[in-house]
């Protein structure tokens, strides 16, 4: 029996090893995974370099506390910022984590606390990220919630302007809905939100957990719309797999988390800082995210010519979906798992893929017989 709380729904696959974009299950069977453990391992698996980040710094200095100056921090924080409008870090183990501090930061620096978020986003499960997220089955069983979070339809222009009044605090919201089915910010939405929050002086906080870190083809997913967030928060992409979450603000709200306000025992420790350093270094380099858009175009590409149109190709960059109608797609996922592919869906009907952002073509070509052979 196992001593484990079923709150998983485990999978079939035992995978006790990888490399790249291959794993390896116990039995010894491949498989290409195109989760990267939900948009996590985004250098492939067992990179090198992270390899030897991790065994240089194990061996000087794993953890010091915050009480300390951390250099690696500094070095992570410039990297993230250096040619965006943000000013500084914060670092934190995880992107519930990362979003509580954000919620936290525009609460106290606006001095008031009513937060708009959308319909079927994921924000994370610690209590604050969970009342953000718009999904009923996120909630149930768990209330009361924390208040002052008024969900709105997602990508719906009149409900957003006719809730925005002077009690609004701040906005939130994925670029893409990654866990929410691949759904994409509409450039009349990005345009609404930005008008508001121009308007009445609204913090804007970009959650860029899975799209950020070149996932979607550049460093974060903001860029390719015409939104300015006052704050970004990330975690998947940031540690190739390591435990490491962030936030990013602008230069106003800096005296509001001033010494003492919030803070972490284990973020941005120096194990963690090696490892964000050295994925920085490579995902944030100009030929890397030109790669990551060319395999993007190339895989959907390959996707619309080779499955039915009754199929819709979601998503950006690496972060793509394969919209299934009213089909459930876990049968299809379990058939491909079955076949050497993994994928994980994004909700009840839509097939999410996302490989290593170190993914090949051939690799590419690869999942693409399996899901023809799927997707009839
Ligand atoms: C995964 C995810 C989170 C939660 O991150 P955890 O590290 O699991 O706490 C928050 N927001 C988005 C958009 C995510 O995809």
């Amino acid at each position: 029996m196992s001593a484990l709380f079923e709150n998983y729904g485990k999978r079939r696959a035992k995978i006790v090893k990888g490399q790249g974009t291959v794993v390896e299950d116990s039995a010894g069977k491949k498989y290409l995974d195109f989760t990267s453990g939900i948009a996590v391992v985004s250098l492939g698996h067992a990179h090198p370099a992270i390899v030897k980040a991790i065994h240089d710094q194990s061996q000087k200095l794993w953890h010091i506390s915050n009480l300390f100056d951390i250099p690696g921090q500094e070095k992570v924080a410039q990297k993230l910022i250096a040619n965006t409008h943000f000013s500084y870090a914060f670092f934190c183990n995880s992107g519930a984590e990362a979003n509580e501090a954000a919620i936290k930061l525009a609460r106290k620096h606006t001095g008031k606390n009513h937060i708009i978020t959308f319909e079927n986003s994921f924000h994370g499960r610690t209590f604050g990220a969970m009342s953000a997220t718009g999904q009923d089955k996120v909630h149930n069983g768990f209330g009361p919630l924390v208040e002052k979070f008024t969900i709105l339809p997602f990508n719906d222009v009149a409900a957003l302007e006719t809730t925005i009044d002077d009690s609004v605090a701040a906005i939130m919201l994925e670029m893409i809905q990654g866990e929410g089915g691949v759904n994409s910010v509409s450039p009349e939405f990005a345009a609404a939100i930005a008008k508001v929050c121009d308007d009445k002086g609204i913090l804007l906080i970009i959650d860029e957990v899975q799209t950020g870190i070149g996932r979607t083809g550049t460093k974060y997913a903001f860029e390719q719309t015409i939104l300015k967030p006052n704050i970004v928060t990330l975690a998947k992409g940031l540690g190739g797999g390591f435990p490491v979450g962030g936030m990013l603000g602008t230069a106003e709200l800096y005296e509001t988390f001033s010494p003492g306000t919030h803070g972490t025992t284990f973020g941005g420790n120096p194990l963690a800082m090696s490892v964000a350093e050295t994925v920085l270094d490579h995902v944030f380099a100009a030929p890397f995210l030109q790669n990551v858009q060319e395999l993007s175009t190339y895989f959907v590409k390959q996707l619309k010519t080779h499955l039915p149109s009754t199929y819709t190709v979601q998503g950006q960059g690496l972060l793509l979906g394969i919209g299934c109608g009213d089909i459930e797609v876990a049968s299809y996922i379990a058939a491909a798992e079955e076949k050497g592919l993994l994928l994980v869906g994004a909700g009840p009907n839509v097939i999410r893929l996302l490989p290593p952002l170190t993914v090949s073509k051939a690799e590419i070509d690869e999942a693409i017989a399996i899901l023809k052979t799927i997707l009839l």
